[in-house]
């Protein structure tokens, strides 16, 4: 219900802001349409715009703090010429509507626009564009600002002193990885003063990192990933960190780096610490191996922050949420209209849940060289007292910093 009556208020500022422009009849109408979905997209913080084309016309879609809001339509006679205008904004050859096309929409201090990555993909109704607001580079954090939990910060930190074994990062896609990886490796840096040798393998490189040796996959002429591991090793690394291990041959060379005196830093895409052991069994490495090279995974999902300004407390009464069946006996609901402070979405944000799971000798680590499967292996987590995601997301519930429905929307409901 809350969610219906957010997207309400989005859509009339749609209609304010952009559905007035329809019709115009000036000659800059398509210009003026666009510079208004950007300003408006910007305006509200969204992360990404998506511009799908549909019998009606061209559908308009903001992603807010990782969720989707569909807020309008273009009509059709506008739509192929607004997405004509973003791929002159962005360069890309506009008589060309059959082909993928990936460009850049340059940033613009003046009015304070961020760069825009825009890829643009063939459909039945026409070309459907994603737009995607890049961060601005003023935004530099250290892993003491990435919204890990202290515990798990503190787990962390050590473990970047560690001079051979594998850490892996985990999480879906838009769980902030990324984000994390190039903290610890900032960490690293500054920590070391440049003491160790890091270097890293990236598809795509993100952002410029002072003080790594950072190479591109493009720049692999031809060289698979896995080759370009054994290559970098010739290079005497301390630590290697591997944007995404992804395939067996990949994680074979990481798992020989990690053996072999260097402190590799990967990520791979699971949805938590027990299906990191799995996928890698999966990708029949050995049990033996996965337990002497990996050392720990974080596991880590991004959720919505609850607006302070309007948050309600929950009616248990009235309330379909329920508890979740864990004890929880008092938490905070967004409100149903929002504010003004959250762009009426109820949220405002997002805070970080991460799960921290160190192996080697320990339960997990012998069930693991046992070739225990999934479910014993979860278990076994949870009685080793490890933060796990749901008891991180049960504790920021409980402090009030997001909802029930947000940790079932992120989790899914196979958890509870
Ligand atoms: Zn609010």
């Amino acid at each position: 219900m809350t969610q219906a009556n957010q997207q309400a208020v989005l859509k009339q500022r749609f209609q304010d802001q952009i559905v007035s422009l329809f019709g115009l009849k000036t000659a800059p109408e398509v210009p003026a349409i666009v510079d208004a979905v950007l300003a408006e997209a910007f305006m509200l913080g969204a992360s990404d715009a998506h511009l799908t084309p549909s019998a009606h016309g061209l559908r308009v879609s903001w992603r807010l703090d990782g969720v989707l809001h569909p807020v309008g339509v273009i009509p059709q006679p506008l739509s192929a010429p607004v997405v004509a205008r973003l791929k002159v904004l962005a360069g890309l050859l506009t008589y060309r509507l059959d082909v993928p096309q990936e460009g850049r929409i340059p940033g613009n201090s003046a009015t304070n626009r961020r760069e825009i990555r825009i890829s643009t993909f063939p459909t039945l109704h026409g070309e459907r564009a994603a737009l995607r607001f890049v961060e601005s580079s003023g935004r530099r954090e250290v892993l003491s600002q990435i919204g890990l939990p202290e515990s798990i910060l503190q787990s962390v930190s050590q473990a970047l002193d560690w001079t051979s074994g594998m850490v892996v990062i985990t999480g879906p896609a838009g769980s902030g990885k990324t984000t994390t990886l190039y903290a610890c490796l900032r960490e690293i840096v500054s920590r070391s003063e440049q003491s160790r040798g890091v270097v890293s393998l990236e598809d795509p490189i993100e952002s410029a990192l002072e003080g790594v040796a950072q190479t591109a996959l493009e720049a692999r002429a031809g060289l698979g990933l896995a080759e370009l591991v054994k290559a970098v090793l010739r290079q005497d690394p301390d630590v290697i960190a591997i944007g995404e291990i992804r395939d067996r041959p990949t994680a074979e060379s990481a798992f020989q780096a990690a053996l072999t005196g260097h402190l590799v830093l990967t990520t791979t895409h699971a949805g938590d610490s027990v299906e990191v052991l799995t996928r890698l069994m999966d990708m029949r490495i050995a049990p033996y191996i996965i337990k002497s090279g990996l050392r720990a995974i974080l596991a880590q999902r991004l959720l919505r922050k609850l607006c302070c300004v309007c948050r309600v407390e929950a009616d248990q009464k009235s309330s379909q949420v329920g508890d979740l069946g864990t004890g929880l006996d008092q938490w905070f609901e967004p409100a149903m209209e929002g504010c003004s402070a959250c762009r009426h979405t109820g949220y405002d944000g997002r805070l970080m849940i991460a799960e921290w799971l160190e192996l080697g000798d320990n339960s997990v680590g012998r069930a693991l060289a046992s070739r225990r499967d999934a479910r014993p292996l979860r278990r076994l987590v949870e009685k080793s007292g490890a933060q796990t995601l749901m008891k991180d997301a049960i504790d920021r519930a409980k402090a009030g910093d997001t909802s029930p429905l947000e940790i079932r929307r992120v989790l899914g409901s196979g958890r509870f």
